[in-house]
């Protein structure tokens, strides 16, 4: 790509690269349901204790129900009681990207799928929990789709 190049307008992660999946928003709504594509595409929240993965303990991954990314793993899965399942950590660092949202009159963090720039839910710090981190990744259950895993 030579100098000239028009800089790509397309979905960027926050250091400017490209996001490695870019649809339209026309083909998410083709292949994502309603309550997913209001979730993922829109940045709604699904309504508390009512998502498929909440209590969830099976053991496996969990990718993001847009692009198939691995984003979390039941490993960092703890129970938070807050009404959505919560994950003390991504699967790795660059799984998801944090963006500030300063909706609903809150600064809050937002977690977004690194992959394809999808809304999965916020983080939260300092909480109390005792988790070795002492985050919450607050994720929305229709942003996923657990992998399990094949024990032998
Ligand atoms: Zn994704």
């Amino acid at each position: 790509m030579s100098a000239s190049t028009p800089a790509q307008d397309g979905p960027q992660r926050p250091d400017g690269t490209p996001l490695p999946v870019q649809r339209s928003e026309s083909e998410w709504r083709a292949i994502l349901d309603p309550q997913a594509y209001q979730v993922l595409r829109l940045a709604g929240t699904e309504r508390p204790f009512t998502g498929e993965y909440e209590h969830t303990k099976t053991r496996g991954v969990y990718r993001c129900r847009a692009c198939n990314a691995e984003l979390f793993t039941s490993d960092a899965k703890f129970d938070s009681h807050c009404g959505w399942p919560s994950f003390f950590t991504p699967l790795a660092g660059d799984s998801v990207m944090l963006l500030e949202d300063r909706s609903l009159g809150m600064v809050r963090t937002e977690v977004r799928c690194a992959s394809c720039g999808s809304h999965l839910g916020h983080v939260f710090s300092g909480e109390g929990y005792p988790t070795p981190t002492d985050q919450r990744y607050c994720i929305n259950s229709v942003s996923l789709v657990l992998e399990p895993t094949s024990d032998p």
